[in-house]
């Protein structure tokens, strides 16, 4: 009683209106409607890491598995980064297999027990007849002159890494200092990740160090073809960043360009385009543009909706559009009173008829939501009655019951509305969260920080946040917010910055302005939309995540025919996507099948696919 009559005060005091404290003071929860959400059981679609990636044309690089033994480090970190970066691959435990294509990684390392030494001698041919190779943590005696080191210290306390100024082009991505310089983990830690510090050979090239001096990338040239030596692992510098189980190796939390996991994608997207033979990528970015922008507000007070409405109409009037996730706040507690209910949905409906798009905020914001129980999954309105207590406290809640409850409301309140995507109250995560969104529905997550996860590229959300496999979820971490001081509305210059440094990448930036004001924060909005360079995409974060999920999940192959300046592109969507972009080395004269060929002749934006179906594009090369 207290505690509410507190709350009801500050509101009072923040308005300045008698008839927003009668409103409060009036209330009583009100009947909502709800739509059923079903509990979905979990789908393995990977379960077999190799059924999942087969073979299907040369271009592929192949995967060689190199531990398949009882408890085998999953490919999981290298099949993150490759889709992301749009790389075609197969993974395989088959060597000769995967010495029939010209560029080879072979994961997660190689001991003197991976090859035998003929196997070594083929591999050894294989780079000298101009066979390229990446490999990670390479302990073998026999493989230290294909290599080039001399020997290797493992160590847990390597905490920075520099890229060396050369000429070798897998580091052409890597220009502004935040990628020059990376930050393995937080030197507050004891001991961090595992690192091999190496001790390269005569004629390798070092082109990464650790803080110790030691090689931490090299390369050596032997015959006609290459190797690549990396002293670290996928699953520490990609994988862990992604699923937020790092030595807290960002610099900042949020609203700077972070991008630790990142140089690893990059590293390997131009590796493959330095020795792809007539390359081809699939872009990060619908259209043949440069970037995205996807904007967010969330809406978790409740004065926040109506204010909504004027961020949507400056956005309409930059030819944008935006995502507001939404508290679904229907019971009082120690932290706010309820506030879903009308004139409130009325905006809502309003919002969502105006062509934004509506997420799930959760329903009582719980700063300690990332420690809450799962739940049943059966949790229901109105039965489920969630209460914080405090800070970080709360009683009756689980993760299932803000999850799911919320878009039994949203779904229920709003005509038309499927809620898919997510976003945690105070960006707090539980370890069960992707279990709880795709067992009730949802597609997408926007819950953590792109500089807390070291990610400027959507990922993948592995289940329990482990290393094992993938949910169904895809997460779009949040790059810029609004509330750190001095405010957004003076950040703006800053938030540009990070953008352009993101779209130089083929990254996307996530905004999230709260829609508590907007008068400040609205025309800040305006402001940056406004100095947009026009090749970066301003989208709402449904619409780019229904495109990068299709993205993902496509299946395509390029294959040559009789004619030497012709290739044949197939390309098979279970959904329906517009927008898809391919990036060839090679320059195109014509392409078929209703496609659009930019200007520079290297880039072919497909027509909109429809589910399921697949599509041959005859691509003819200029000669
Ligand atoms: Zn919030």
């Amino acid at each position: 009683m207290k505690q509410s009559l507190k709350v009801g005060l500050l509101v009072f005091a923040l308005c300045g209106s008698a008839a927003v404290w009668k409103l409060i003071g009036a209330h009583a929860t009100p009947g909502l409607q709800t739509k059923e959400v079903p509990l979905l059981e979990i789908a393995h679609r990977h379960a077999d890491q190799l059924l999942g990636f087969p073979e299907s044309f040369p271009l592929q690089v192949a995967v060689f598995w190199t531990s398949p033994g009882p408890d085998p480090e999953n490919p999981l970190p290298l099949v993150h980064s490759l889709k992301e970066m749009g790389i075609p691959f197969f993974i395989t435990r088959d060597f000769p297999q995967a010495l029939r294509h010209r560029l080879v990684i072979l994961y997660p390392s190689v001991d003197s027990h991976t090859f035998t030494e003929a196997q070594a001698d083929v591999l050894t041919t294989f780079v000298q007849q101009g066979g390229f190779v990446f490999a990670q943590n390479v302990f073998s005696g026999g493989l230290q002159n294909l290599f080039g080191f001399r020997s290797f210290a493992p160590s847990r306390k390597r905490y920075r890494l520099a890229f060396c100024a050369t000429k070798d082009p897998v580091t052409k991505y890597l220009n502004r200092p935040e990628e020059r310089e990376t930050q393995l983990g937080s030197d507050h830690f004891p001991e961090i990740i595992w690192s091999n510090g190496y001790i390269p050979g005569p004629g390798a090239e070092v082109l990464a160090h650790f803080d110790d001096g030691s090689a931490a990338l090299l390369t050596n040239s032997v015959g006609k073809g290459k190797v690549y030596l990396l002293g670290l692992s996928l699953l520490d510098v990609v994988l862990r960043n992604q699923n937020n189980r790092d030595y807290e190796a960002q610099r900042h939390y949020v609203n700077t360009f972070e991008p630790g996991a990142d140089v690893w994608l990059l590293v390997l997207r131009a590796w493959y385009e330095a020795y792809g033979k007539d390359w081809v990528r699939l872009s990060t970015i619908p259209g043949g543009q440069r970037s995205a922008l996807l904007l967010s507000h969330d809406v978790d007070w409740e004065n926040s909706f109506a204010p909504g409405v004027d961020f949507a109409r400056i956005e309409k009037a930059n030819q944008a559009n935006s995502t507001f996730f939404i508290q679904t706040k229907y019971v009082d507690d120690a932290n706010s009173k309820a506030f879903f209910f009308a004139p409130n949905l009325n905006i809502l409906r309003q919002l969502e008829a105006g062509g934004s798009t509506v997420g799930s905020h959760s329903i009582i914001h719980s700063r300690g939501f990332n420690k809450f129980e799962l739940g049943s999954g059966h949790e229901t309105y109105p039965s489920y009655q969630p209460r914080g207590l405090g800070f970080d406290t709360a009683s009756g809640a689980t993760v299932f019951g803000e999850v799911r409850v919320s878009k039994e409301l949203l779904d229920g309140e709003i005509p038309g509305q499927d809620t898919v995507f997510f976003r945690a109250g105070h960006l707090r995560v539980p370890v069960s969260l992707p279990e709880a969104l795709e067992r009730s529905g949802y597609l997408f997550d926007s819950s953590f920080t792109a500089d807390d996860v070291l990610s400027n590229f959507p990922f993948a959300l592995p289940r329990d946040l482990g290393f094992e496999e993938d949910s169904e979820i895809y997460e779009f971490p949040v790059t810029i917010e609004d509330e750190e001081s001095p405010g957004f509305a003076k950040r703006v210059p800053q938030a540009l910055q990070v953008i352009l440094a993101n779209a130089e990448n083929g990254a996307v930036s996530v905004v999230l302005i709260h829609s508590n004001e907007s008068i400040l924060k609205a025309a800040a909005e305006q402001d940056l939309l406004r100095q947009l360079p026009p090749d970066i995409v301003k989208t709402d974060m449904l619409t780019f995540a229904k495109f990068w999920r299709a993205r993902d999940r496509l299946e395509w192959s390029l294959a040559a025919t009789s004619i030497p300046t012709e290739a044949v592109l197939q390309v098979k969507s279970d959904e329906s996507v517009t927008g898809l972009t391919f990036e060839f080395e090679r320059p195109i004269e014509t392409v078929t099948g209703g496609a659009t060929m930019f200007p520079d002749n290297r880039h072919v934006v497909l027509p909109e696919l429809a589910p399921g179906h697949s599509v041959s594009l005859h691509i003819n090369y200029l000669h």
